[in-house]
């Protein structure tokens, strides 16, 4: 595989991972044809050395594994985790709004999302719909509308001359998305349209009657590759998909040689305490099941590593200042090493010592980020899961511009090389532990 092959997969992937359901699926669907078997998490196991295995949780969250040909889960798993979630806006239970002649749809936001960037966007609507079929049984399926349903236009600057200087977004009010026009007799009802849309995408569905959904809007504008020299990639999801895509071709690329896994968890925006996200017990419970008993699990766990791979913050030519002059990453210049003092990010020396050492052999540059000591600073899985399971961790990514934005930007060269990485500590042999 080359850069440009990988980016165009990357913009592929992006473009059809619309939700964390949808992520889930295509990665599922990659998996599956490159003879990875489907595990499910209520029937006993029969591992094999050797043996390619996947499995979904709340079709949301993933864990793929390869038990090595070499090398027993027990002798310590090489481990990249991501998450599958971004913020966004979902859809409320009794979403339908009727102004004016206008059908709108209330919207819950989810996790941290910088709402500027979602006015006058073309948007569209997916995810999950749960239906009590016409023989009385409960289902649930993934739908995504694809084309341009909605918008959320901005109010005019004439109506609110001090804009450019002080505007406020009140995510109550100001962010309904638009849907349509109707009649002053019409009264929309949602599910009945979610109900059509489940048979246009899965005729033999048999739906009865709508239950209830997950759904989000997203941006219909398709992942590009940009910039005069195409340096750039510009898309939704940024976070963490590229991370998830990146790990999963690693993982495809990996020799199979050694017991190697990959987690992409839902919820990572929301703090990571569900059923699904990375403070459950999803991969504790995976890991438990490879091993004998209490004994091995414990020597599993103080031989593995895990790298938790997502994005971070490149330094910002027009907000040069919210870095610190010397940890400012610049796209392009490598996956970034990110560190705190305070246990915001599980990194530790040893940790990034491997990682630095797994890059110079890969050709691979490295860069490194703390926060400004007079700012705060974000978390990711990294802590959560070393914190869960006890496994040494440590916390990197790409830098990335508007993180959380409904379009980010990430280098052209950034995703491509942390794949390499990745592939590279997947099939390291040396130990995973400083002697
Ligand atoms: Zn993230």
């Amino acid at each position: 595989m080359t850069q440009e092959v990988f980016n165009q997969q990357l913009c592929q992937f992006l473009g059809l991972a619309t939700t964390p359901f949808h992520a889930v699926r295509e990665m599922s669907t990659t998996l599956a044809s490159s003879g990875f078997e489907l595990l499910e998490e209520g029937v006993a196991w029969q591992l094999k050395p050797g043996g390619k295995y996947y499995l979904q949780r709340n079709g949301s969250s993933l864990v793929a594994f390869i038990v090595g040909r070499d090398s027993a889960p027990v002798e310590g798993m090489r481990m990249v985790g991501a998450h599958t979630d971004s913020p966004c806006l979902m859809v409320k239970p009794t979403p339908e709004k009727t102004r004016h002649g206008y059908f709108q749809l209330g919207v819950q936001v989810y996790g941290g999302a910088l709402l500027n960037p979602w006015f006058d966007r073309d948007l569209s609507l997916a995810g999950r719909v749960s239906f009590e079929s016409e023989d009385g049984l409960l289902k649930s399926l993934l739908i995504d509308f694809r084309e341009p349903i909605a918008t959320i236009p901005s109010l005019a600057i004439h109506l609110d001359r001090d804009v450019n200087k002080k505007r406020s977004i009140n995510p109550q009010t100001d962010i309904l998305p638009l849907l349509s026009q109707i009649s002053d007799e019409e009264s929309p009802d949602f599910r009945e349209l979610l109900k059509a849309r489940l048979l246009q995408e899965h005729p033999d569905c048999n739906v009865g009657r709508v239950l209830d959904f997950e759904l989000s809007f997203y941006d219909t504008q398709a992942p590009a590759v940009i910039g005069l020299q195409q340096e750039f990639i510009a898309s939704a999801r940024l976070d963490n998909l590229l991370s998830c895509f990146a790990g999963l071709r690693a993982l495809l690329e990996s020799d199979g040689a050694l017991s190697t896994l990959l987690a992409c968890n839902d919820h990572e925006e929301v703090g990571s305490l569900s059923a699904a996200g990375a403070q459950g017990p999803l991969l504790s419970s995976v890991l438990k099941r490879m091993v004998a008993g209490e004994e091995e699990y414990v020597a599993l766990t103080d031989r593995s590593l895990m790298i938790s791979a997502d994005n971070a913050h490149g330094i910002h030519p027009n907000y040069a200042d919210r870095h610190d002059d010397n940890h400012g990453p610049i796209l392009n210049r490598g996956p970034v090493i990110k560190m705190n003092a305070n246990q915001r990010y599980a990194t530790n020396s040893e940790t990034a010592g491997l990682y630095r050492m797994l890059s110079a052999q890969e050709d691979v540059p490295v860069q490194s980020f703390v926060v400004r000591t007079d700012m705060g600073c974000g978390s990711t899985i990294g802590p959560i899961t070393a914190g869960g399971t006890g496994i040494r961790t440590l916390d990197i990514g790409v830098p990335t511009f508007g993180m959380h934005s409904i379009r980010e930007l990430a280098g052209s060269r950034d995703g491509w090389d942390l794949s390499r990485v990745l592939r590279r500590f997947y099939n390291y042999r040396g130990s995973l532990v400083a002697s």
